[in-house]
């Protein structure tokens, strides 16, 4: 079985920065960027235009900065296969990691594989309708587009995120309504307090979006009133899902702590788990900020906690 210093489970903005540092370290890292799991690259391959990942003034497309982050990881001897990882054994050491190819060992390993916002399935909103043309699932990443400027936006959820896409929404929104199946929040209390009292924020208590309709992008929405099954349509140029994120965990099985909410849990302010030499970065640990730059960052500190750990471990057993 070939041994390896490195290995990176995850392709997006924290995988293939942990690469880079890991690379330019000598430590020849092997990188897991994915196949069935999602698009290689991650979720800005989903997307069209990033508009705040720094060092692009004009904005970047999505593909287009993941290719050129992959190529910068590539340069500098990362090894990069196209599969997913299907189990890693972290009760022995070194870890073993399994793929459909084999098995590898990792004297470290970062894990990186993000986590997928969670969808539902209206009419309208799928891949092949108006995914990305008016429907999105951040309002941080999107919400500054002139699609939904001076227009009015809804918000699915009921939770703090909900309470904080649809405040930063006002910011572009003519209005904004939260559409919320149940007739009282999950969100904290100040959270829910301060949405409901926001002069541009009006909130559908007991209803949910039915139908999602437009042209080149949305245009209305149909919302159903639960408790009267009655339904009406509404123009609308925005739908935005904020209904929580499922992190990408399920082949770690329970060898490593969690969170509640299911994200990697880490020591604060690095990147380390539960496990000495394992260490997590990007949205898979981060259920606050998951932004491609912070993803970056904390790929920069997982390769970096990463090779000190190993320096650390190899002058103890020399
Ligand atoms: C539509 C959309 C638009 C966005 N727009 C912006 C924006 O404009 N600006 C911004 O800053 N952020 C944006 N974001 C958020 C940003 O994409 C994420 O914060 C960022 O991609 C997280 O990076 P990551 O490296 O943690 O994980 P991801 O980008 O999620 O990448 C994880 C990768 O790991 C792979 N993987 C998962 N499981 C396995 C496995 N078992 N084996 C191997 N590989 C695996 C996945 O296939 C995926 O390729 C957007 C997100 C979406 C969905």
């Amino acid at each position: 079985m070939r041994k390896h210093k490195i290995v990176i489970v995850g392709s997006g903005p924290a995988g293939y920065t942990a690469a880079i540092y890991a690379a330019r370290a000598n430590l020849e890292p092997l990188l897991f960027e994915g196949f069935f799991s999602g698009p290689a690259g991650g979720q800005l391959m989903t997307t069209t235009d990033v508009e705040n990942y720094p060092g692009f003034p004009e904005g970047i497309a999505g593909p287009e900065l993941m290719d050129l982050m992959r190529r910068q990881a590539a340069r500098f001897g990362t090894t990069i296969l196209t599969e997913d990882v299907t189990s890693v054994n972290l009760k022995t050491y070194p870890f073993i990691v399994e793929a459909k190819s084999g098995q590898v060992e990792a004297e470290a390993l970062i894990i990186a594989t993000g986590a997928t916002a969670k969808r539902l399935e209206i009419p309208g909103c799928g891949d092949k309708e108006f995914w990305q043309k008016g429907v999105t699932a951040c309002a941080v990443c999107d919400g500054a587009m002139p699609i939904f400027r001076g227009k009015d936006l809804y918000v699915i959820g009921g939770g703090d995120t909900a309470m904080e896409e649809a405040l930063f929404l006002t910011k572009f929104g003519s209005k904004v309504f939260i559409v919320h199946r149940r007739d009282e929040f999950r969100a904290s209390k100040i959270m829910g307090d301060r949405a409901i009292k926001h002069p541009k924020i009006e909130v559908l208590w007991s209803h949910v979006v039915s139908k999602v309709e437009g042209d080149q992008v949305v245009r209305s929405v149909t919302v159903q009133d639960l408790k009267t099954g009655k339904e009406t349509k509404r123009d609308a140029a925005g739908v935005f899902f904020a209904i929580g994120h499922q992190p990408n965990t399920s082949f770690l099985g329970s060898q490593l702590e969690f969170a509640q909410n299911g994200y990697l849990k880490v020591v604060a302010g690095t990147s380390r788990t539960s496990v000495e030499g394992v260490f997590a970065a990007g949205d898979v640990q981060d259920p606050s900020y998951r932004q491609a730059v912070s993803a970056a960052g904390s790929g920069c500190m997982a390769a970096l906690d990463a090779e000190r750990w190993l320096a650390a471990r190899e002058s103890v057993h020399a």
